[in-house]
């Protein structure tokens, strides 16, 4: 029996249609052979939201009997293929908040491989991607992360660079030039073939021995047995703050202590506390409530809720007082106030360095202007694979 199975990690909608081109391609390369496969998804949350990390599934076998035999379960356990669209994802992915954190190859099975869409290399890479007990390869396809949504489809060849790269890893699944004749009759244009057959030349493998990579345990929290549950539905009320920390001064509101929005973030606010007004903007217009307030009146971006969807950036009236930062440039997440009150010229160096790593450009969805496509693929062309 040879069943192959590759799931797609990505953010909910900002990427649904990426995921779903790429699980639909992996289905109809393997009839292309003969095979039989099936693709479904699995939500972010419910219903699908923005950011939230979400999957795809794409699972292929040599005849239907096989594939119903696997399908009899959930969803795969182990896969052949993790593909991270979105580079953030390896710092783990709260998907379903039913387990608190999952690495982000927790279902790459021994010796399978993860393949990243980054230009991070594979050692910075490795500081995010949690420890496993049996070695797997991670495979880089040089890019941006690249959003294409429910509603735009950003023809950038992500989409066949991927599948290029997966005949690469896993081969005996399906070939590259099943892919390519699925990508021909899709999108008609030889330009996306050649992607693909670019990408599978040029991935970049990498061995990861057992025990290489980021250490932190994972968060995670108990979860109670069907038995153990409540008769009716009873959401508690979450309890109304207090505080800064504990203490007479400020206020820190109470959050969910199961689910923590840091996983939907691809960049997260930095705060010039030398520059702030204090005039209460942030505060009040954060969606998720994330700011503490200190009891020097300032405002503490907790990075554990914040999803960083930047809209304190925005409404703050004091030019580059709140500035979003690329999420690579992170490995924790440290009270910035804390920081800053332990050691401002420190804090100062510090905001300086990671704005110059990683000021974000607009989170951009789709295409703004006319000839954007040309502007990116073009620069996909000089960037990419090289
Ligand atoms: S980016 Fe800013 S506004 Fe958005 S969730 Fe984070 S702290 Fe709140
Ligand atoms: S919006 Fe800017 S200036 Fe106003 S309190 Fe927040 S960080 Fe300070």
């Amino acid at each position: 029996m040879s069943t192959y199975a590759v799931e797609v990690v990505y953010r909910g909608i900002f990427q649904k249609r990426l995921s779903g081109n790429i699980c639909r391609s992996i289905v109809l390369a393997s009839r292309m052979e003969g095979k039989i496969g099936t693709a479904f998804g699995r939500y972010g949350d419910s219903p699908e939201r923005n950011g939230i990390p979400a999957k795809y599934f794409a699972v292929v076998a040599d005849d239907a009997l096989e594939l119903e035999e696997y399908l009899a379960q959930y969803e795969p356990t182990q896969v052949d293929a993790t593909i991270v669209v979105d580079d953030t994802l390896c710092k783990g992915v709260e998907s379903w908040a039913w387990y608190g954190l999952q690495p982000i190859n927790a279902l790459t099975k021994p010796g399978g491989t993860v393949i990243v869409t980054s230009y991070q290399d594979p050692e910075q890479l490795k500081e995010d991607i949690h420890v496993k007990d049996e070695p797997y390869n991670l495979a880089i396809v040089k890019g941006s992360k690249s959003f294409s949504g429910l509603w735009v489809y950003k023809d950038d060849h992500t989409d066949v660079r991927v599948l290029g790269a997966l005949a690469r890893v896993v081969p005996d699944m399906v070939s590259l030039e099943s892919y390519q004749k699925a990508i021909l009759q899709q999108w008609k244009t030889e330009a996306k073939v050649v992607s693909s057959q670019r990408s599978h030349e040029r991935v970049h493998i990498s061995p990861v021995e057992p025990g290489e990579g980021n250490e932190t345990e994972p968060y995670s929290f108990e979860m109670p047995g069907w038995q153990e549950m409540e008769e009716a539905l009873v959401i508690p009320g979450i309890a109304q703050g207090g505080g800064f920390r504990g203490g007479e001064g400020g206020f820190e509101p109470v959050r969910s202590a199961v689910f923590k929005k840091y996983s939907t973030r691809t960049m997260r606010p930095v705060v010039n506390f030398e520059t702030c007004t204090k005039c209460t903007l942030c505060w009040l217009q954060c969606p998720d409530s994330c700011f503490d307030v200190t009891p020097d009146g300032l405002y503490d971006a907790n990075m554990e809720a914040c999803c960083g969807c930047g809209v304190c950036e925005d409404v703050c009236p004091v030019p580059n007082c709140i500035t979003m930062v690329n999420e690579e440039a992170f490995v924790d997440n440290d009270s910035q106030y804390e920081h800053w009150q332990k050691n401002r010229d420190d804090y100062m160096g510090w905001l300086e360095k990671k704005i110059a790593l990683g000021k974000s450009e607009r989170r951009s969805h789709g295409f703004h202007h006319v000839g954007q496509y040309q502007e990116e693929n073009a620069m996909a062309e000089v960037g990419s694979d090289d």
